[in-house]
């Protein structure tokens, strides 16, 4: 294969109780990347739109992604990367993961699947880390693996595809703020209290219960974050009024995507996440920060080719 052309979702991760444990990959949000092989034996970035990013192969992350898998197989052709970033990066909505996911899944497709989804994880997260400075996989999982994922262990790496219930959407708001990940992890230092975390660990359970049973309430009673939230959310203007809004207009729960800026509405079916991505961005408006709103369904796939 010599061209493949793909769609890298955006994702959401942490989802409340899973801090850095728990990401869902969105069906209708996400990036294009085309691949293609040269004749040399470099390796470089093309964007064809969206916002800047470095083009510099050791500083994109789908460079440093791309080379690690390469290096592995011990492959020395030349690949060009074309991004079209249509996820605005820091957008906290794992803008940087669909390009990490997306250059290690492509060139596995060109060169017949010689890895699984599975062991293609450590080198997406090989180049996920030029962007956030830690070695983190609640965005690429879900993005390379599709659905809703769990990262049961770091080290080794375990991580689980979860079952969900077909009808569950999101409505997602992305404030146009800038929030450095780096920054924003650093405000949680590295303990927590052990009532927060008994709470959050009943929730993460909870949480995983009500996915595979189809358990609406439990889901929700579960969208509770003891860990980041409470120390994350003062970075994110009208926070508690987006949330009321959403909890009031039927939100099964609301939160923080990733490190934000973007919050999101876990919601029961698409029409009504749209309806409740209006009340919550009826809330923010008054702010007069510019904003985007996204809807959409947990896509089971993750990063698919592009026909
Ligand atoms: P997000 O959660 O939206 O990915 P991050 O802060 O983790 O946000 O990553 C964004 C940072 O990564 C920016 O500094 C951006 O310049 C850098 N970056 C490097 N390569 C890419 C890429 N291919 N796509 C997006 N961001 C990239």
């Amino acid at each position: 294969m010599d061209m493949i052309r793909i769609f890298c979702p955006a994702t959401v991760s942490n989802l409340s109780c899973g801090f850095d444990v728990l990401g869902l990959a969105l069906e209708e949000v996400g990036d294009e990347m085309t691949i293609r092989r040269t004749s040399g034996s470099e390796l470089s970035i093309l964007q064809s739109e969206g916002p800047e990013i470095p083009l510099d192969p050791d500083q994109n992350v789908a460079g440093v992604a791309a080379r690690s898998l390469l290096d592995h197989l011990g492959i020395q052709d030349g690949f060009a990367i074309e991004i079209a970033k249509r996820i605005k990066p820091g957008s906290g909505i794992g803008s940087s993961a669909a390009s990490a996911a997306g250059a290690v899944w492509g060139l596995n497709q060109m060169l017949g699947t010689p890895l699984s989804n599975q062991e293609l994880l450590t080198h997406a997260m090989t180049g996920e880390a030029v962007a956030s400075n830690a070695w983190h996989a609640d965005n690429v999982a879900p993005c390379l693996l599709g659905g809703f994922v769990l990262i049961r262990s770091y080290d080794p790496l375990d991580v689980i595809q979860l079952s969900f219930p077909k009808d569950l959407a999101l409505a997602i708001i992305h404030p146009h703020l800038e929030i450095k990940t780096a920054e924003s992890r650093a405000r949680l230092g590295d303990k927590i209290l052990l009532k927060n975390a008994v709470a959050q660990w009943g929730n993460l359970g909870g949480l995983i219960s009500g996915l595979a049973s189809g358990d609406h309430g439990l889901i929700s009673r579960s969208l509770e974050d003891h860990v980041a939230e409470p120390l994350r959310k003062h970075q994110i203007p009208r926070f508690d009024a987006m949330k009321s809004a959403a909890i009031e207009a039927g939100a099964l729960g609301f939160g923080i995507s990733g490190s934000g800026p973007s919050v999101y509405a876990l919601c029961k079916g698409l029409d009504p996440a749209k309806e409740i991505g209006r009340h919550i961005a009826h809330s923010f408006e008054p702010q007069g920060i510019p904003f985007d709103l996204y809807c959409s369904r947990i896509h089971p796939e993750g990063i698919r080719i592009i026909p």
